[in-house]
């Protein structure tokens, strides 16, 4: 069934804590914790505890738990004092944009220089 977790994804299993992760965030929706292979000083994934496999079909079948996760992104830059530097959220979608993980997720980076266009 829709949203309903997924034996074999990465995040549904950090979700349910049967694989660890350095946990910054959590809400009754959503789960915030620090990349393992960080791209930025602050680098922090924000998912839902649903699992949808990327943010477009999030936010068609859940827009109140994709409001949550923006909100969440943003609660995490002000954790870490990012907010007032400037930071980016990062949804890459397919694997062309470079997604690797199948389970909707924003990427929080900030802590250094952002180029823009991005890579
Ligand atoms: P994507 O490439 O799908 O946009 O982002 C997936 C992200 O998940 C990558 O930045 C990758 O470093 C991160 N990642 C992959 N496996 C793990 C893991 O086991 N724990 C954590 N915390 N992050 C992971």
């Amino acid at each position: 069934m829709a949203g309903e977790p997924q034996a074999d994804c990465l995040f549904c299993k950090i979700v349910s804590g049967s694989i660890p992760a350095t946990v910054v965030r959590e809400t009754e929706t959503t789960v915030a914790f620090r990349d393992i292979n960080p791209q930025a000083p602050t680098h922090v994934l924000v998912i839902p505890k649903v699992h949808y496999p990327d943010a477009a079909s999030l936010a068609a079948a859940e827009p109140q738990i994709t409001a949550d996760l923006l909100r969440e992104a943003g609660e995490v830059a002000a954790d870490d004092k990012v907010d007032s530097t400037g930071y980016r959220v990062v949804f890459n979608t397919g694997p062309g944009a470079g997604q690797t993980v199948f389970h909707a997720h924003a990427h929080v980076l900030g802590g250094r220089g952002l180029d823009w266009p991005p890579g």
